[in-house]
Order: C-alpha cells, then structure tokens, then sequence
C-alpha cells in the first residue's frame, strides 16, 4: 500500500462527519425535504477504505416510495406547464448550484465510493455540472418532425410531450453522474422524478436533490427514496402512477425490472452490464495503448460498466504488451481516497472484493495471473491491479462481468479473428480499437457490435454524444439529445382544413360516391 507523504487536511473523518450532520433528518428527498425511511429496516453505509461505518439511516419502505410519487405527480402540472425556456433557466441555476457545491460533492462521493479525491474532483463532478448545464439548453431544443398538409385536406403537426412521473433506479459506481443522467434529460422535458439510488451510496444522490431545491426548481420535481432494490425498487417500477421506468445497473437485475415494468405497460430504459474489448492490431502504437489498457481497465477500480476488460492483441505485439502491462500496472498507487496521490480506492463492499477475488482465484486453475491477484494487507476492500493471461475465451474470466481492476488480455492473429473474438460475450455496451491504420480501425468500428467503440483510446465521454449498449447491455440512451428525446412521447396532432361535412372518405363507412 501507498503511504501518502503530503500534508492532507482531508480525512474521511472530517467527511463522515460533515454527511452525519447533513442528512440526519434522514436518506429521501421528498417534495423539497430529507425524510427518514419507515421500511423499519436500517442500513449503514461504509467506507470501504476502512471498514469503518459512517452513517446509519432507515431504508425507505413502500409507504415512502408512495409518498416521493405523490409529490412528483402534484409536481407535475406546474413543472411540465412551464415554457422550454423557464425550464432551461432553472436548470441553468441548477448548473451553477453544483458547481459552488463542487467540492462537498466530491468528498460525499469519495467517502460512499472509497474513489480517489482526484476522480471525484475531475471527472464524476465536473461531468454533472456539464450534463446539467447541456440539459438547460436541451431543454430549449426538441426536435419535431417539420408541420405540414400530408393529405392535402390537413395541416399535420408532431407535438413531443413529457411522460408524466419518471421512476429511476441507479447503482453504486458512479452515483453522481448516475443520478444526473437519469435526473436530467427527464426534467429538462417536463418530467418530475423519483430516483432510487443503491443503498450502498445514497449521499451525493440527496445532495443532489438539495442543489434541485436551492437552485429554485419546485419542490417534487426531483425525490429521492434510498430503500432496497426488492422493497422499494420493485414497489417504484410497479407503480401504476409511474409512467416510465429508467434503470442502470446489471443485467440480471435489468431482467427482473423489465418484467415488473412490463406488466405495468410502461415506457422503459435500461443500461445493464458490460464487457469491453480492447482490440490491438499489430500496427498501433503500442505504449499508447498499454497506457490506454491500464487506465481503462483500472479506473474507478475497475468498477465502470464501459472498462477494458478483455484485450485482444495481434500476436507480433502480445508479448510486448502482456509485459509492458503489467510492469506498469505496478506502478499504480492504492491508497487513501483523500489523499491527492492515491491513483486506485477500494472496491466498492469487502463483500464485492470478495466476489472479485473468486473470480481470480477461480482463473488459476486455466489462466496465468501475471500480476496481482491478491489483496493487500489492509483493512479496507483493497485489491491489487491484476492483468490475466492465456485463458480461453469460453472461460469465465473471459465472459462474466467481473466489475473490479482486473484485465484478461489473450492474443489473435488475422483481424477477422480480432473482431469475431471482440464481439463474443452477450455484452455490447463500449470498444475501442488501436490502430495507426485507418482501414482497419474504421472497419472495426462499423463491425464491432457496441453502443460506443473508440479509436485509439477508450473511456472519455461527452455530454453531446450518447451513452447506452447493444444486446445484453440494454437499450436507451443516456446524455446527448437521444436520452433527451426518450424522456418524451410524441403526439400527432391533424386539424382538418375543409371544413367539408360529407368528406370524400366516409363513403368507405356510408354511401357512395
Ligand atoms: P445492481 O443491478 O445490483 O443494482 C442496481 C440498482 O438496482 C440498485 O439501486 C439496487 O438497489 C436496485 N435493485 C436491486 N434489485 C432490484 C429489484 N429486484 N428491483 C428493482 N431494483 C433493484 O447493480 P450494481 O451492483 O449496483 O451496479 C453494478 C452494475 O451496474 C454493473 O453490472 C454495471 O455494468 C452496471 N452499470 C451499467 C451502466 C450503463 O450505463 N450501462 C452504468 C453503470 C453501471
């Protein structure tokens, strides 16, 4: 383990007890004020740095999820009565709120996540601001199909109308940005919600829900309800005055949602898991993507739906990078999520550790550890940057999403193999391809079957650009104008222009010509 060397006023101390303070009336936001949970069940959140327990609240029950729908339907009339362009303004507030709320944003989701300071500080907060600042001026921009008389007898129009009470369902990863992809293209469209995050990390969720509020938007138009996935999860996307349900998480809970939200007939959306290839053909740049294998395989610990998992590499440059891999992975400092020269937290639960440690220790009877494959001797949920090689492609390790900082890298020899080799998990949600050929890189681009596939790099993502998956990965799309445009549902609107009473086409019904 890294000892940090600098002076750090920052602990997870000072946090807790800045969270402790914050939300002792509770873990809901419901209609503008923090509620406690009347489950009956209590649940303590960790910090997975240290094991210690910060903060302990009653888990909402269905009463309460009952409660946050009623606020967003009593809040809907005047939010989705507001013009595009009020709405934008709020949201505009809303944008500078986060941003003067930066900081405290950023240790909220570092303690919950055990992620390093330096993550928090310059990807999941600062992405939030900018999603919401997009969304403001989205909001100023539906699209519609273009008016006109289809019939010659009628002037046509598309209207594009907000659903009504969105319920959200986010996990623990990145619960910042989870919770605004789900929050804002559904408000900035009229809609009101109730965002349920994981139990594991409800803190930057309710602060987000309080920026909502001091940023002026209504009361009800944003609630949150921290409760279990089978209690109140399943109670929010049943409910019959919920009209659309949007769910990240894994695929095999996106099954069960998708039943539950079926049965209900309701609008859905669903980002699941993912198992990312890494393709290397034997023309890239091979320090450019050894650095991009180690920081797509290990940011937030590995704990991110688009991380490289798999890579794939043309036999000239295997060995190579197998050996370039690890010795860098090496390099990479786990520490305290506080300190600003920490590179890797904890995972996320010592329960998840666990799991990710079994899939390794599994691995060993057909694949070569090269490197990690162990916990360090600590007390938090560490695990040592692992890279994995010579398993088949039909093993486990290969397949299953594994959700830690670990990399399985095999080798392939024509660029059909690579490509066949890529696209063989039931996952489809991100790629990249590392090429200084533009024939091949652009042919893996169009063949890969992924939601995103990059080129010569792999993880940044865009406001502007959507974010979703093929296959088991699910389908919708988060950020950008797509996800804005799933928040709405279109209407066709046909005036007759004759003012004929006998129309020509009532003789299919009555009469003749
Ligand atoms: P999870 O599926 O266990 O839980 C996700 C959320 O669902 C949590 O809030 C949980 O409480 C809730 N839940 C659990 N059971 C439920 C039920 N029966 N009904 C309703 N809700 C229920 O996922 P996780 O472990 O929190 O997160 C990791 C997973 O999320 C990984 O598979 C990862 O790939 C995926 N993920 C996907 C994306 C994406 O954009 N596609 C982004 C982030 C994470």
């Amino acid at each position: 383990m890294h000892n940090p060397t600098s002076a750090n006023p920052l602990s997870a101390t000072s946090v807790t007890a800045s969270v402790q303070e914050r939300f002792a009336d509770g873990a809901n936001h419901i209609a503008g004020r923090l509620t406690k949970g009347t489950s009956g069940r209590t649940h303590a959140v960790v910090d997975p740095a240290t094991g210690a327990e910060v903060y302990t609240y009653e888990l909402a029950g269905t009463d309460d999820v009952d409660a946050a729908v009623a606020a967003a339907r009593a809040a809907f009339p005047g939010w989705s009565g507001l013009t595009p362009g009020e709405r934008s303004d709020a949201m505009h507030r809303f944008a500078a709120v986060l941003d003067e709320w930066a900081e405290e944003f950023a240790r909220f989701e570092s303690l919950q996540c055990g992620k390093p300071i330096k993550l928090s500080r310059e990807f999941d907060v600062p992405g939030t601001v900018d999603n919401t600042a997009f969304f403001a001026g989205a909001a100023r921009h539906l699209q519609g199909q273009s008016a006109g008389e289809y019939s010659g007898d009628h002037t046509s129009y598309v209207r594009r109308e907000p659903i009504g009470v969105v319920g959200s369902i986010a996990p623990w990863n990145y619960p910042l940005q989870m919770a605004a992809w789900k929050v804002l293209p559904a408000i900035a469209a009229g809609n009101t919600i109730v965002l349920k995050p994981a139990e594991l990390t409800p803190f930057t969720s309710l602060l987000f829900a309080e920026a909502a509020v001091a940023a002026g938007l209504p009361e009800g138009v944003v609630n949150v309800v921290t409760g279990a996935g089978r209690d109140a999860g399943e109670h929010l996307v049943g409910h019959p005055d919920v009209a659309m349900t949007s769910f990240t998480g894994s695929t095999g809970v996106g099954k069960r949602v998708a039943e539950i939200a079926t049965a209900t007939v309701k609008r859905l959306h669903l980002e699941l898991g993912g198992k990312a290839p890494f393709l290397v053909f034997d023309d890239a740049d091979l320090d450019a993507a050894v650095h991009g294998a180690v920081a797509g395989a290990l940011i937030n610990t590995g704990q991110d739906c688009t991380a490289a998992t798999r890579a794939y590499v043309q036999r000239p440059l295997y060995d190579a990078f197998v050996e370039k891999t690890a010795a860098l992975m090496e390099t990479v400092r786990l520490g305290d999520p506080f300190a600003e020269d920490t590179d890797l937290g904890p995972l996320i639960s010592h329960v998840h550790r666990d799991r990710v440690a079994g899939f390794v220790d599994r691995a060993r009877a057909y694949a070569r550890v090269v490197t990690g494959g162990e916990a360090p001797d600590h007390p938090g949920a560490y695990y040592k940057p692992t890279l994995i090689a010579d398993a088949p492609q039909d093993s486990e390790i290969v397949q299953s999403e594994i959700f830690g900082p670990v990399l399985v890298v095999l080798p392939f020899d024509s660029d059909d193999e690579g490509i066949a080799l890529a696209n063989d998990t039931p996952y489809g949600l991100a790629a990249s391809a590392w090429s200084t050929n533009v024939f091949r890189a652009n042919r893996a681009t169009r063949e890969i079957k992924a939601g995103c596939v990059w080129v010569n790099d792999h993880i940044p993502i865009l406001s502007e650009m959507p974010h979703g998956g093929y296959k088991a990965s699910g389908f919708g799309k988060d950020m950008s104008a797509y996800s804005f445009e799933e928040y709405t549902q279109v209407k066709h609107v046909m005036f007759d222009n004759t003012a004929v009473v006998r129309k020509d086409w009532h003789r299919t019904v009555f009469g003749d010509r």
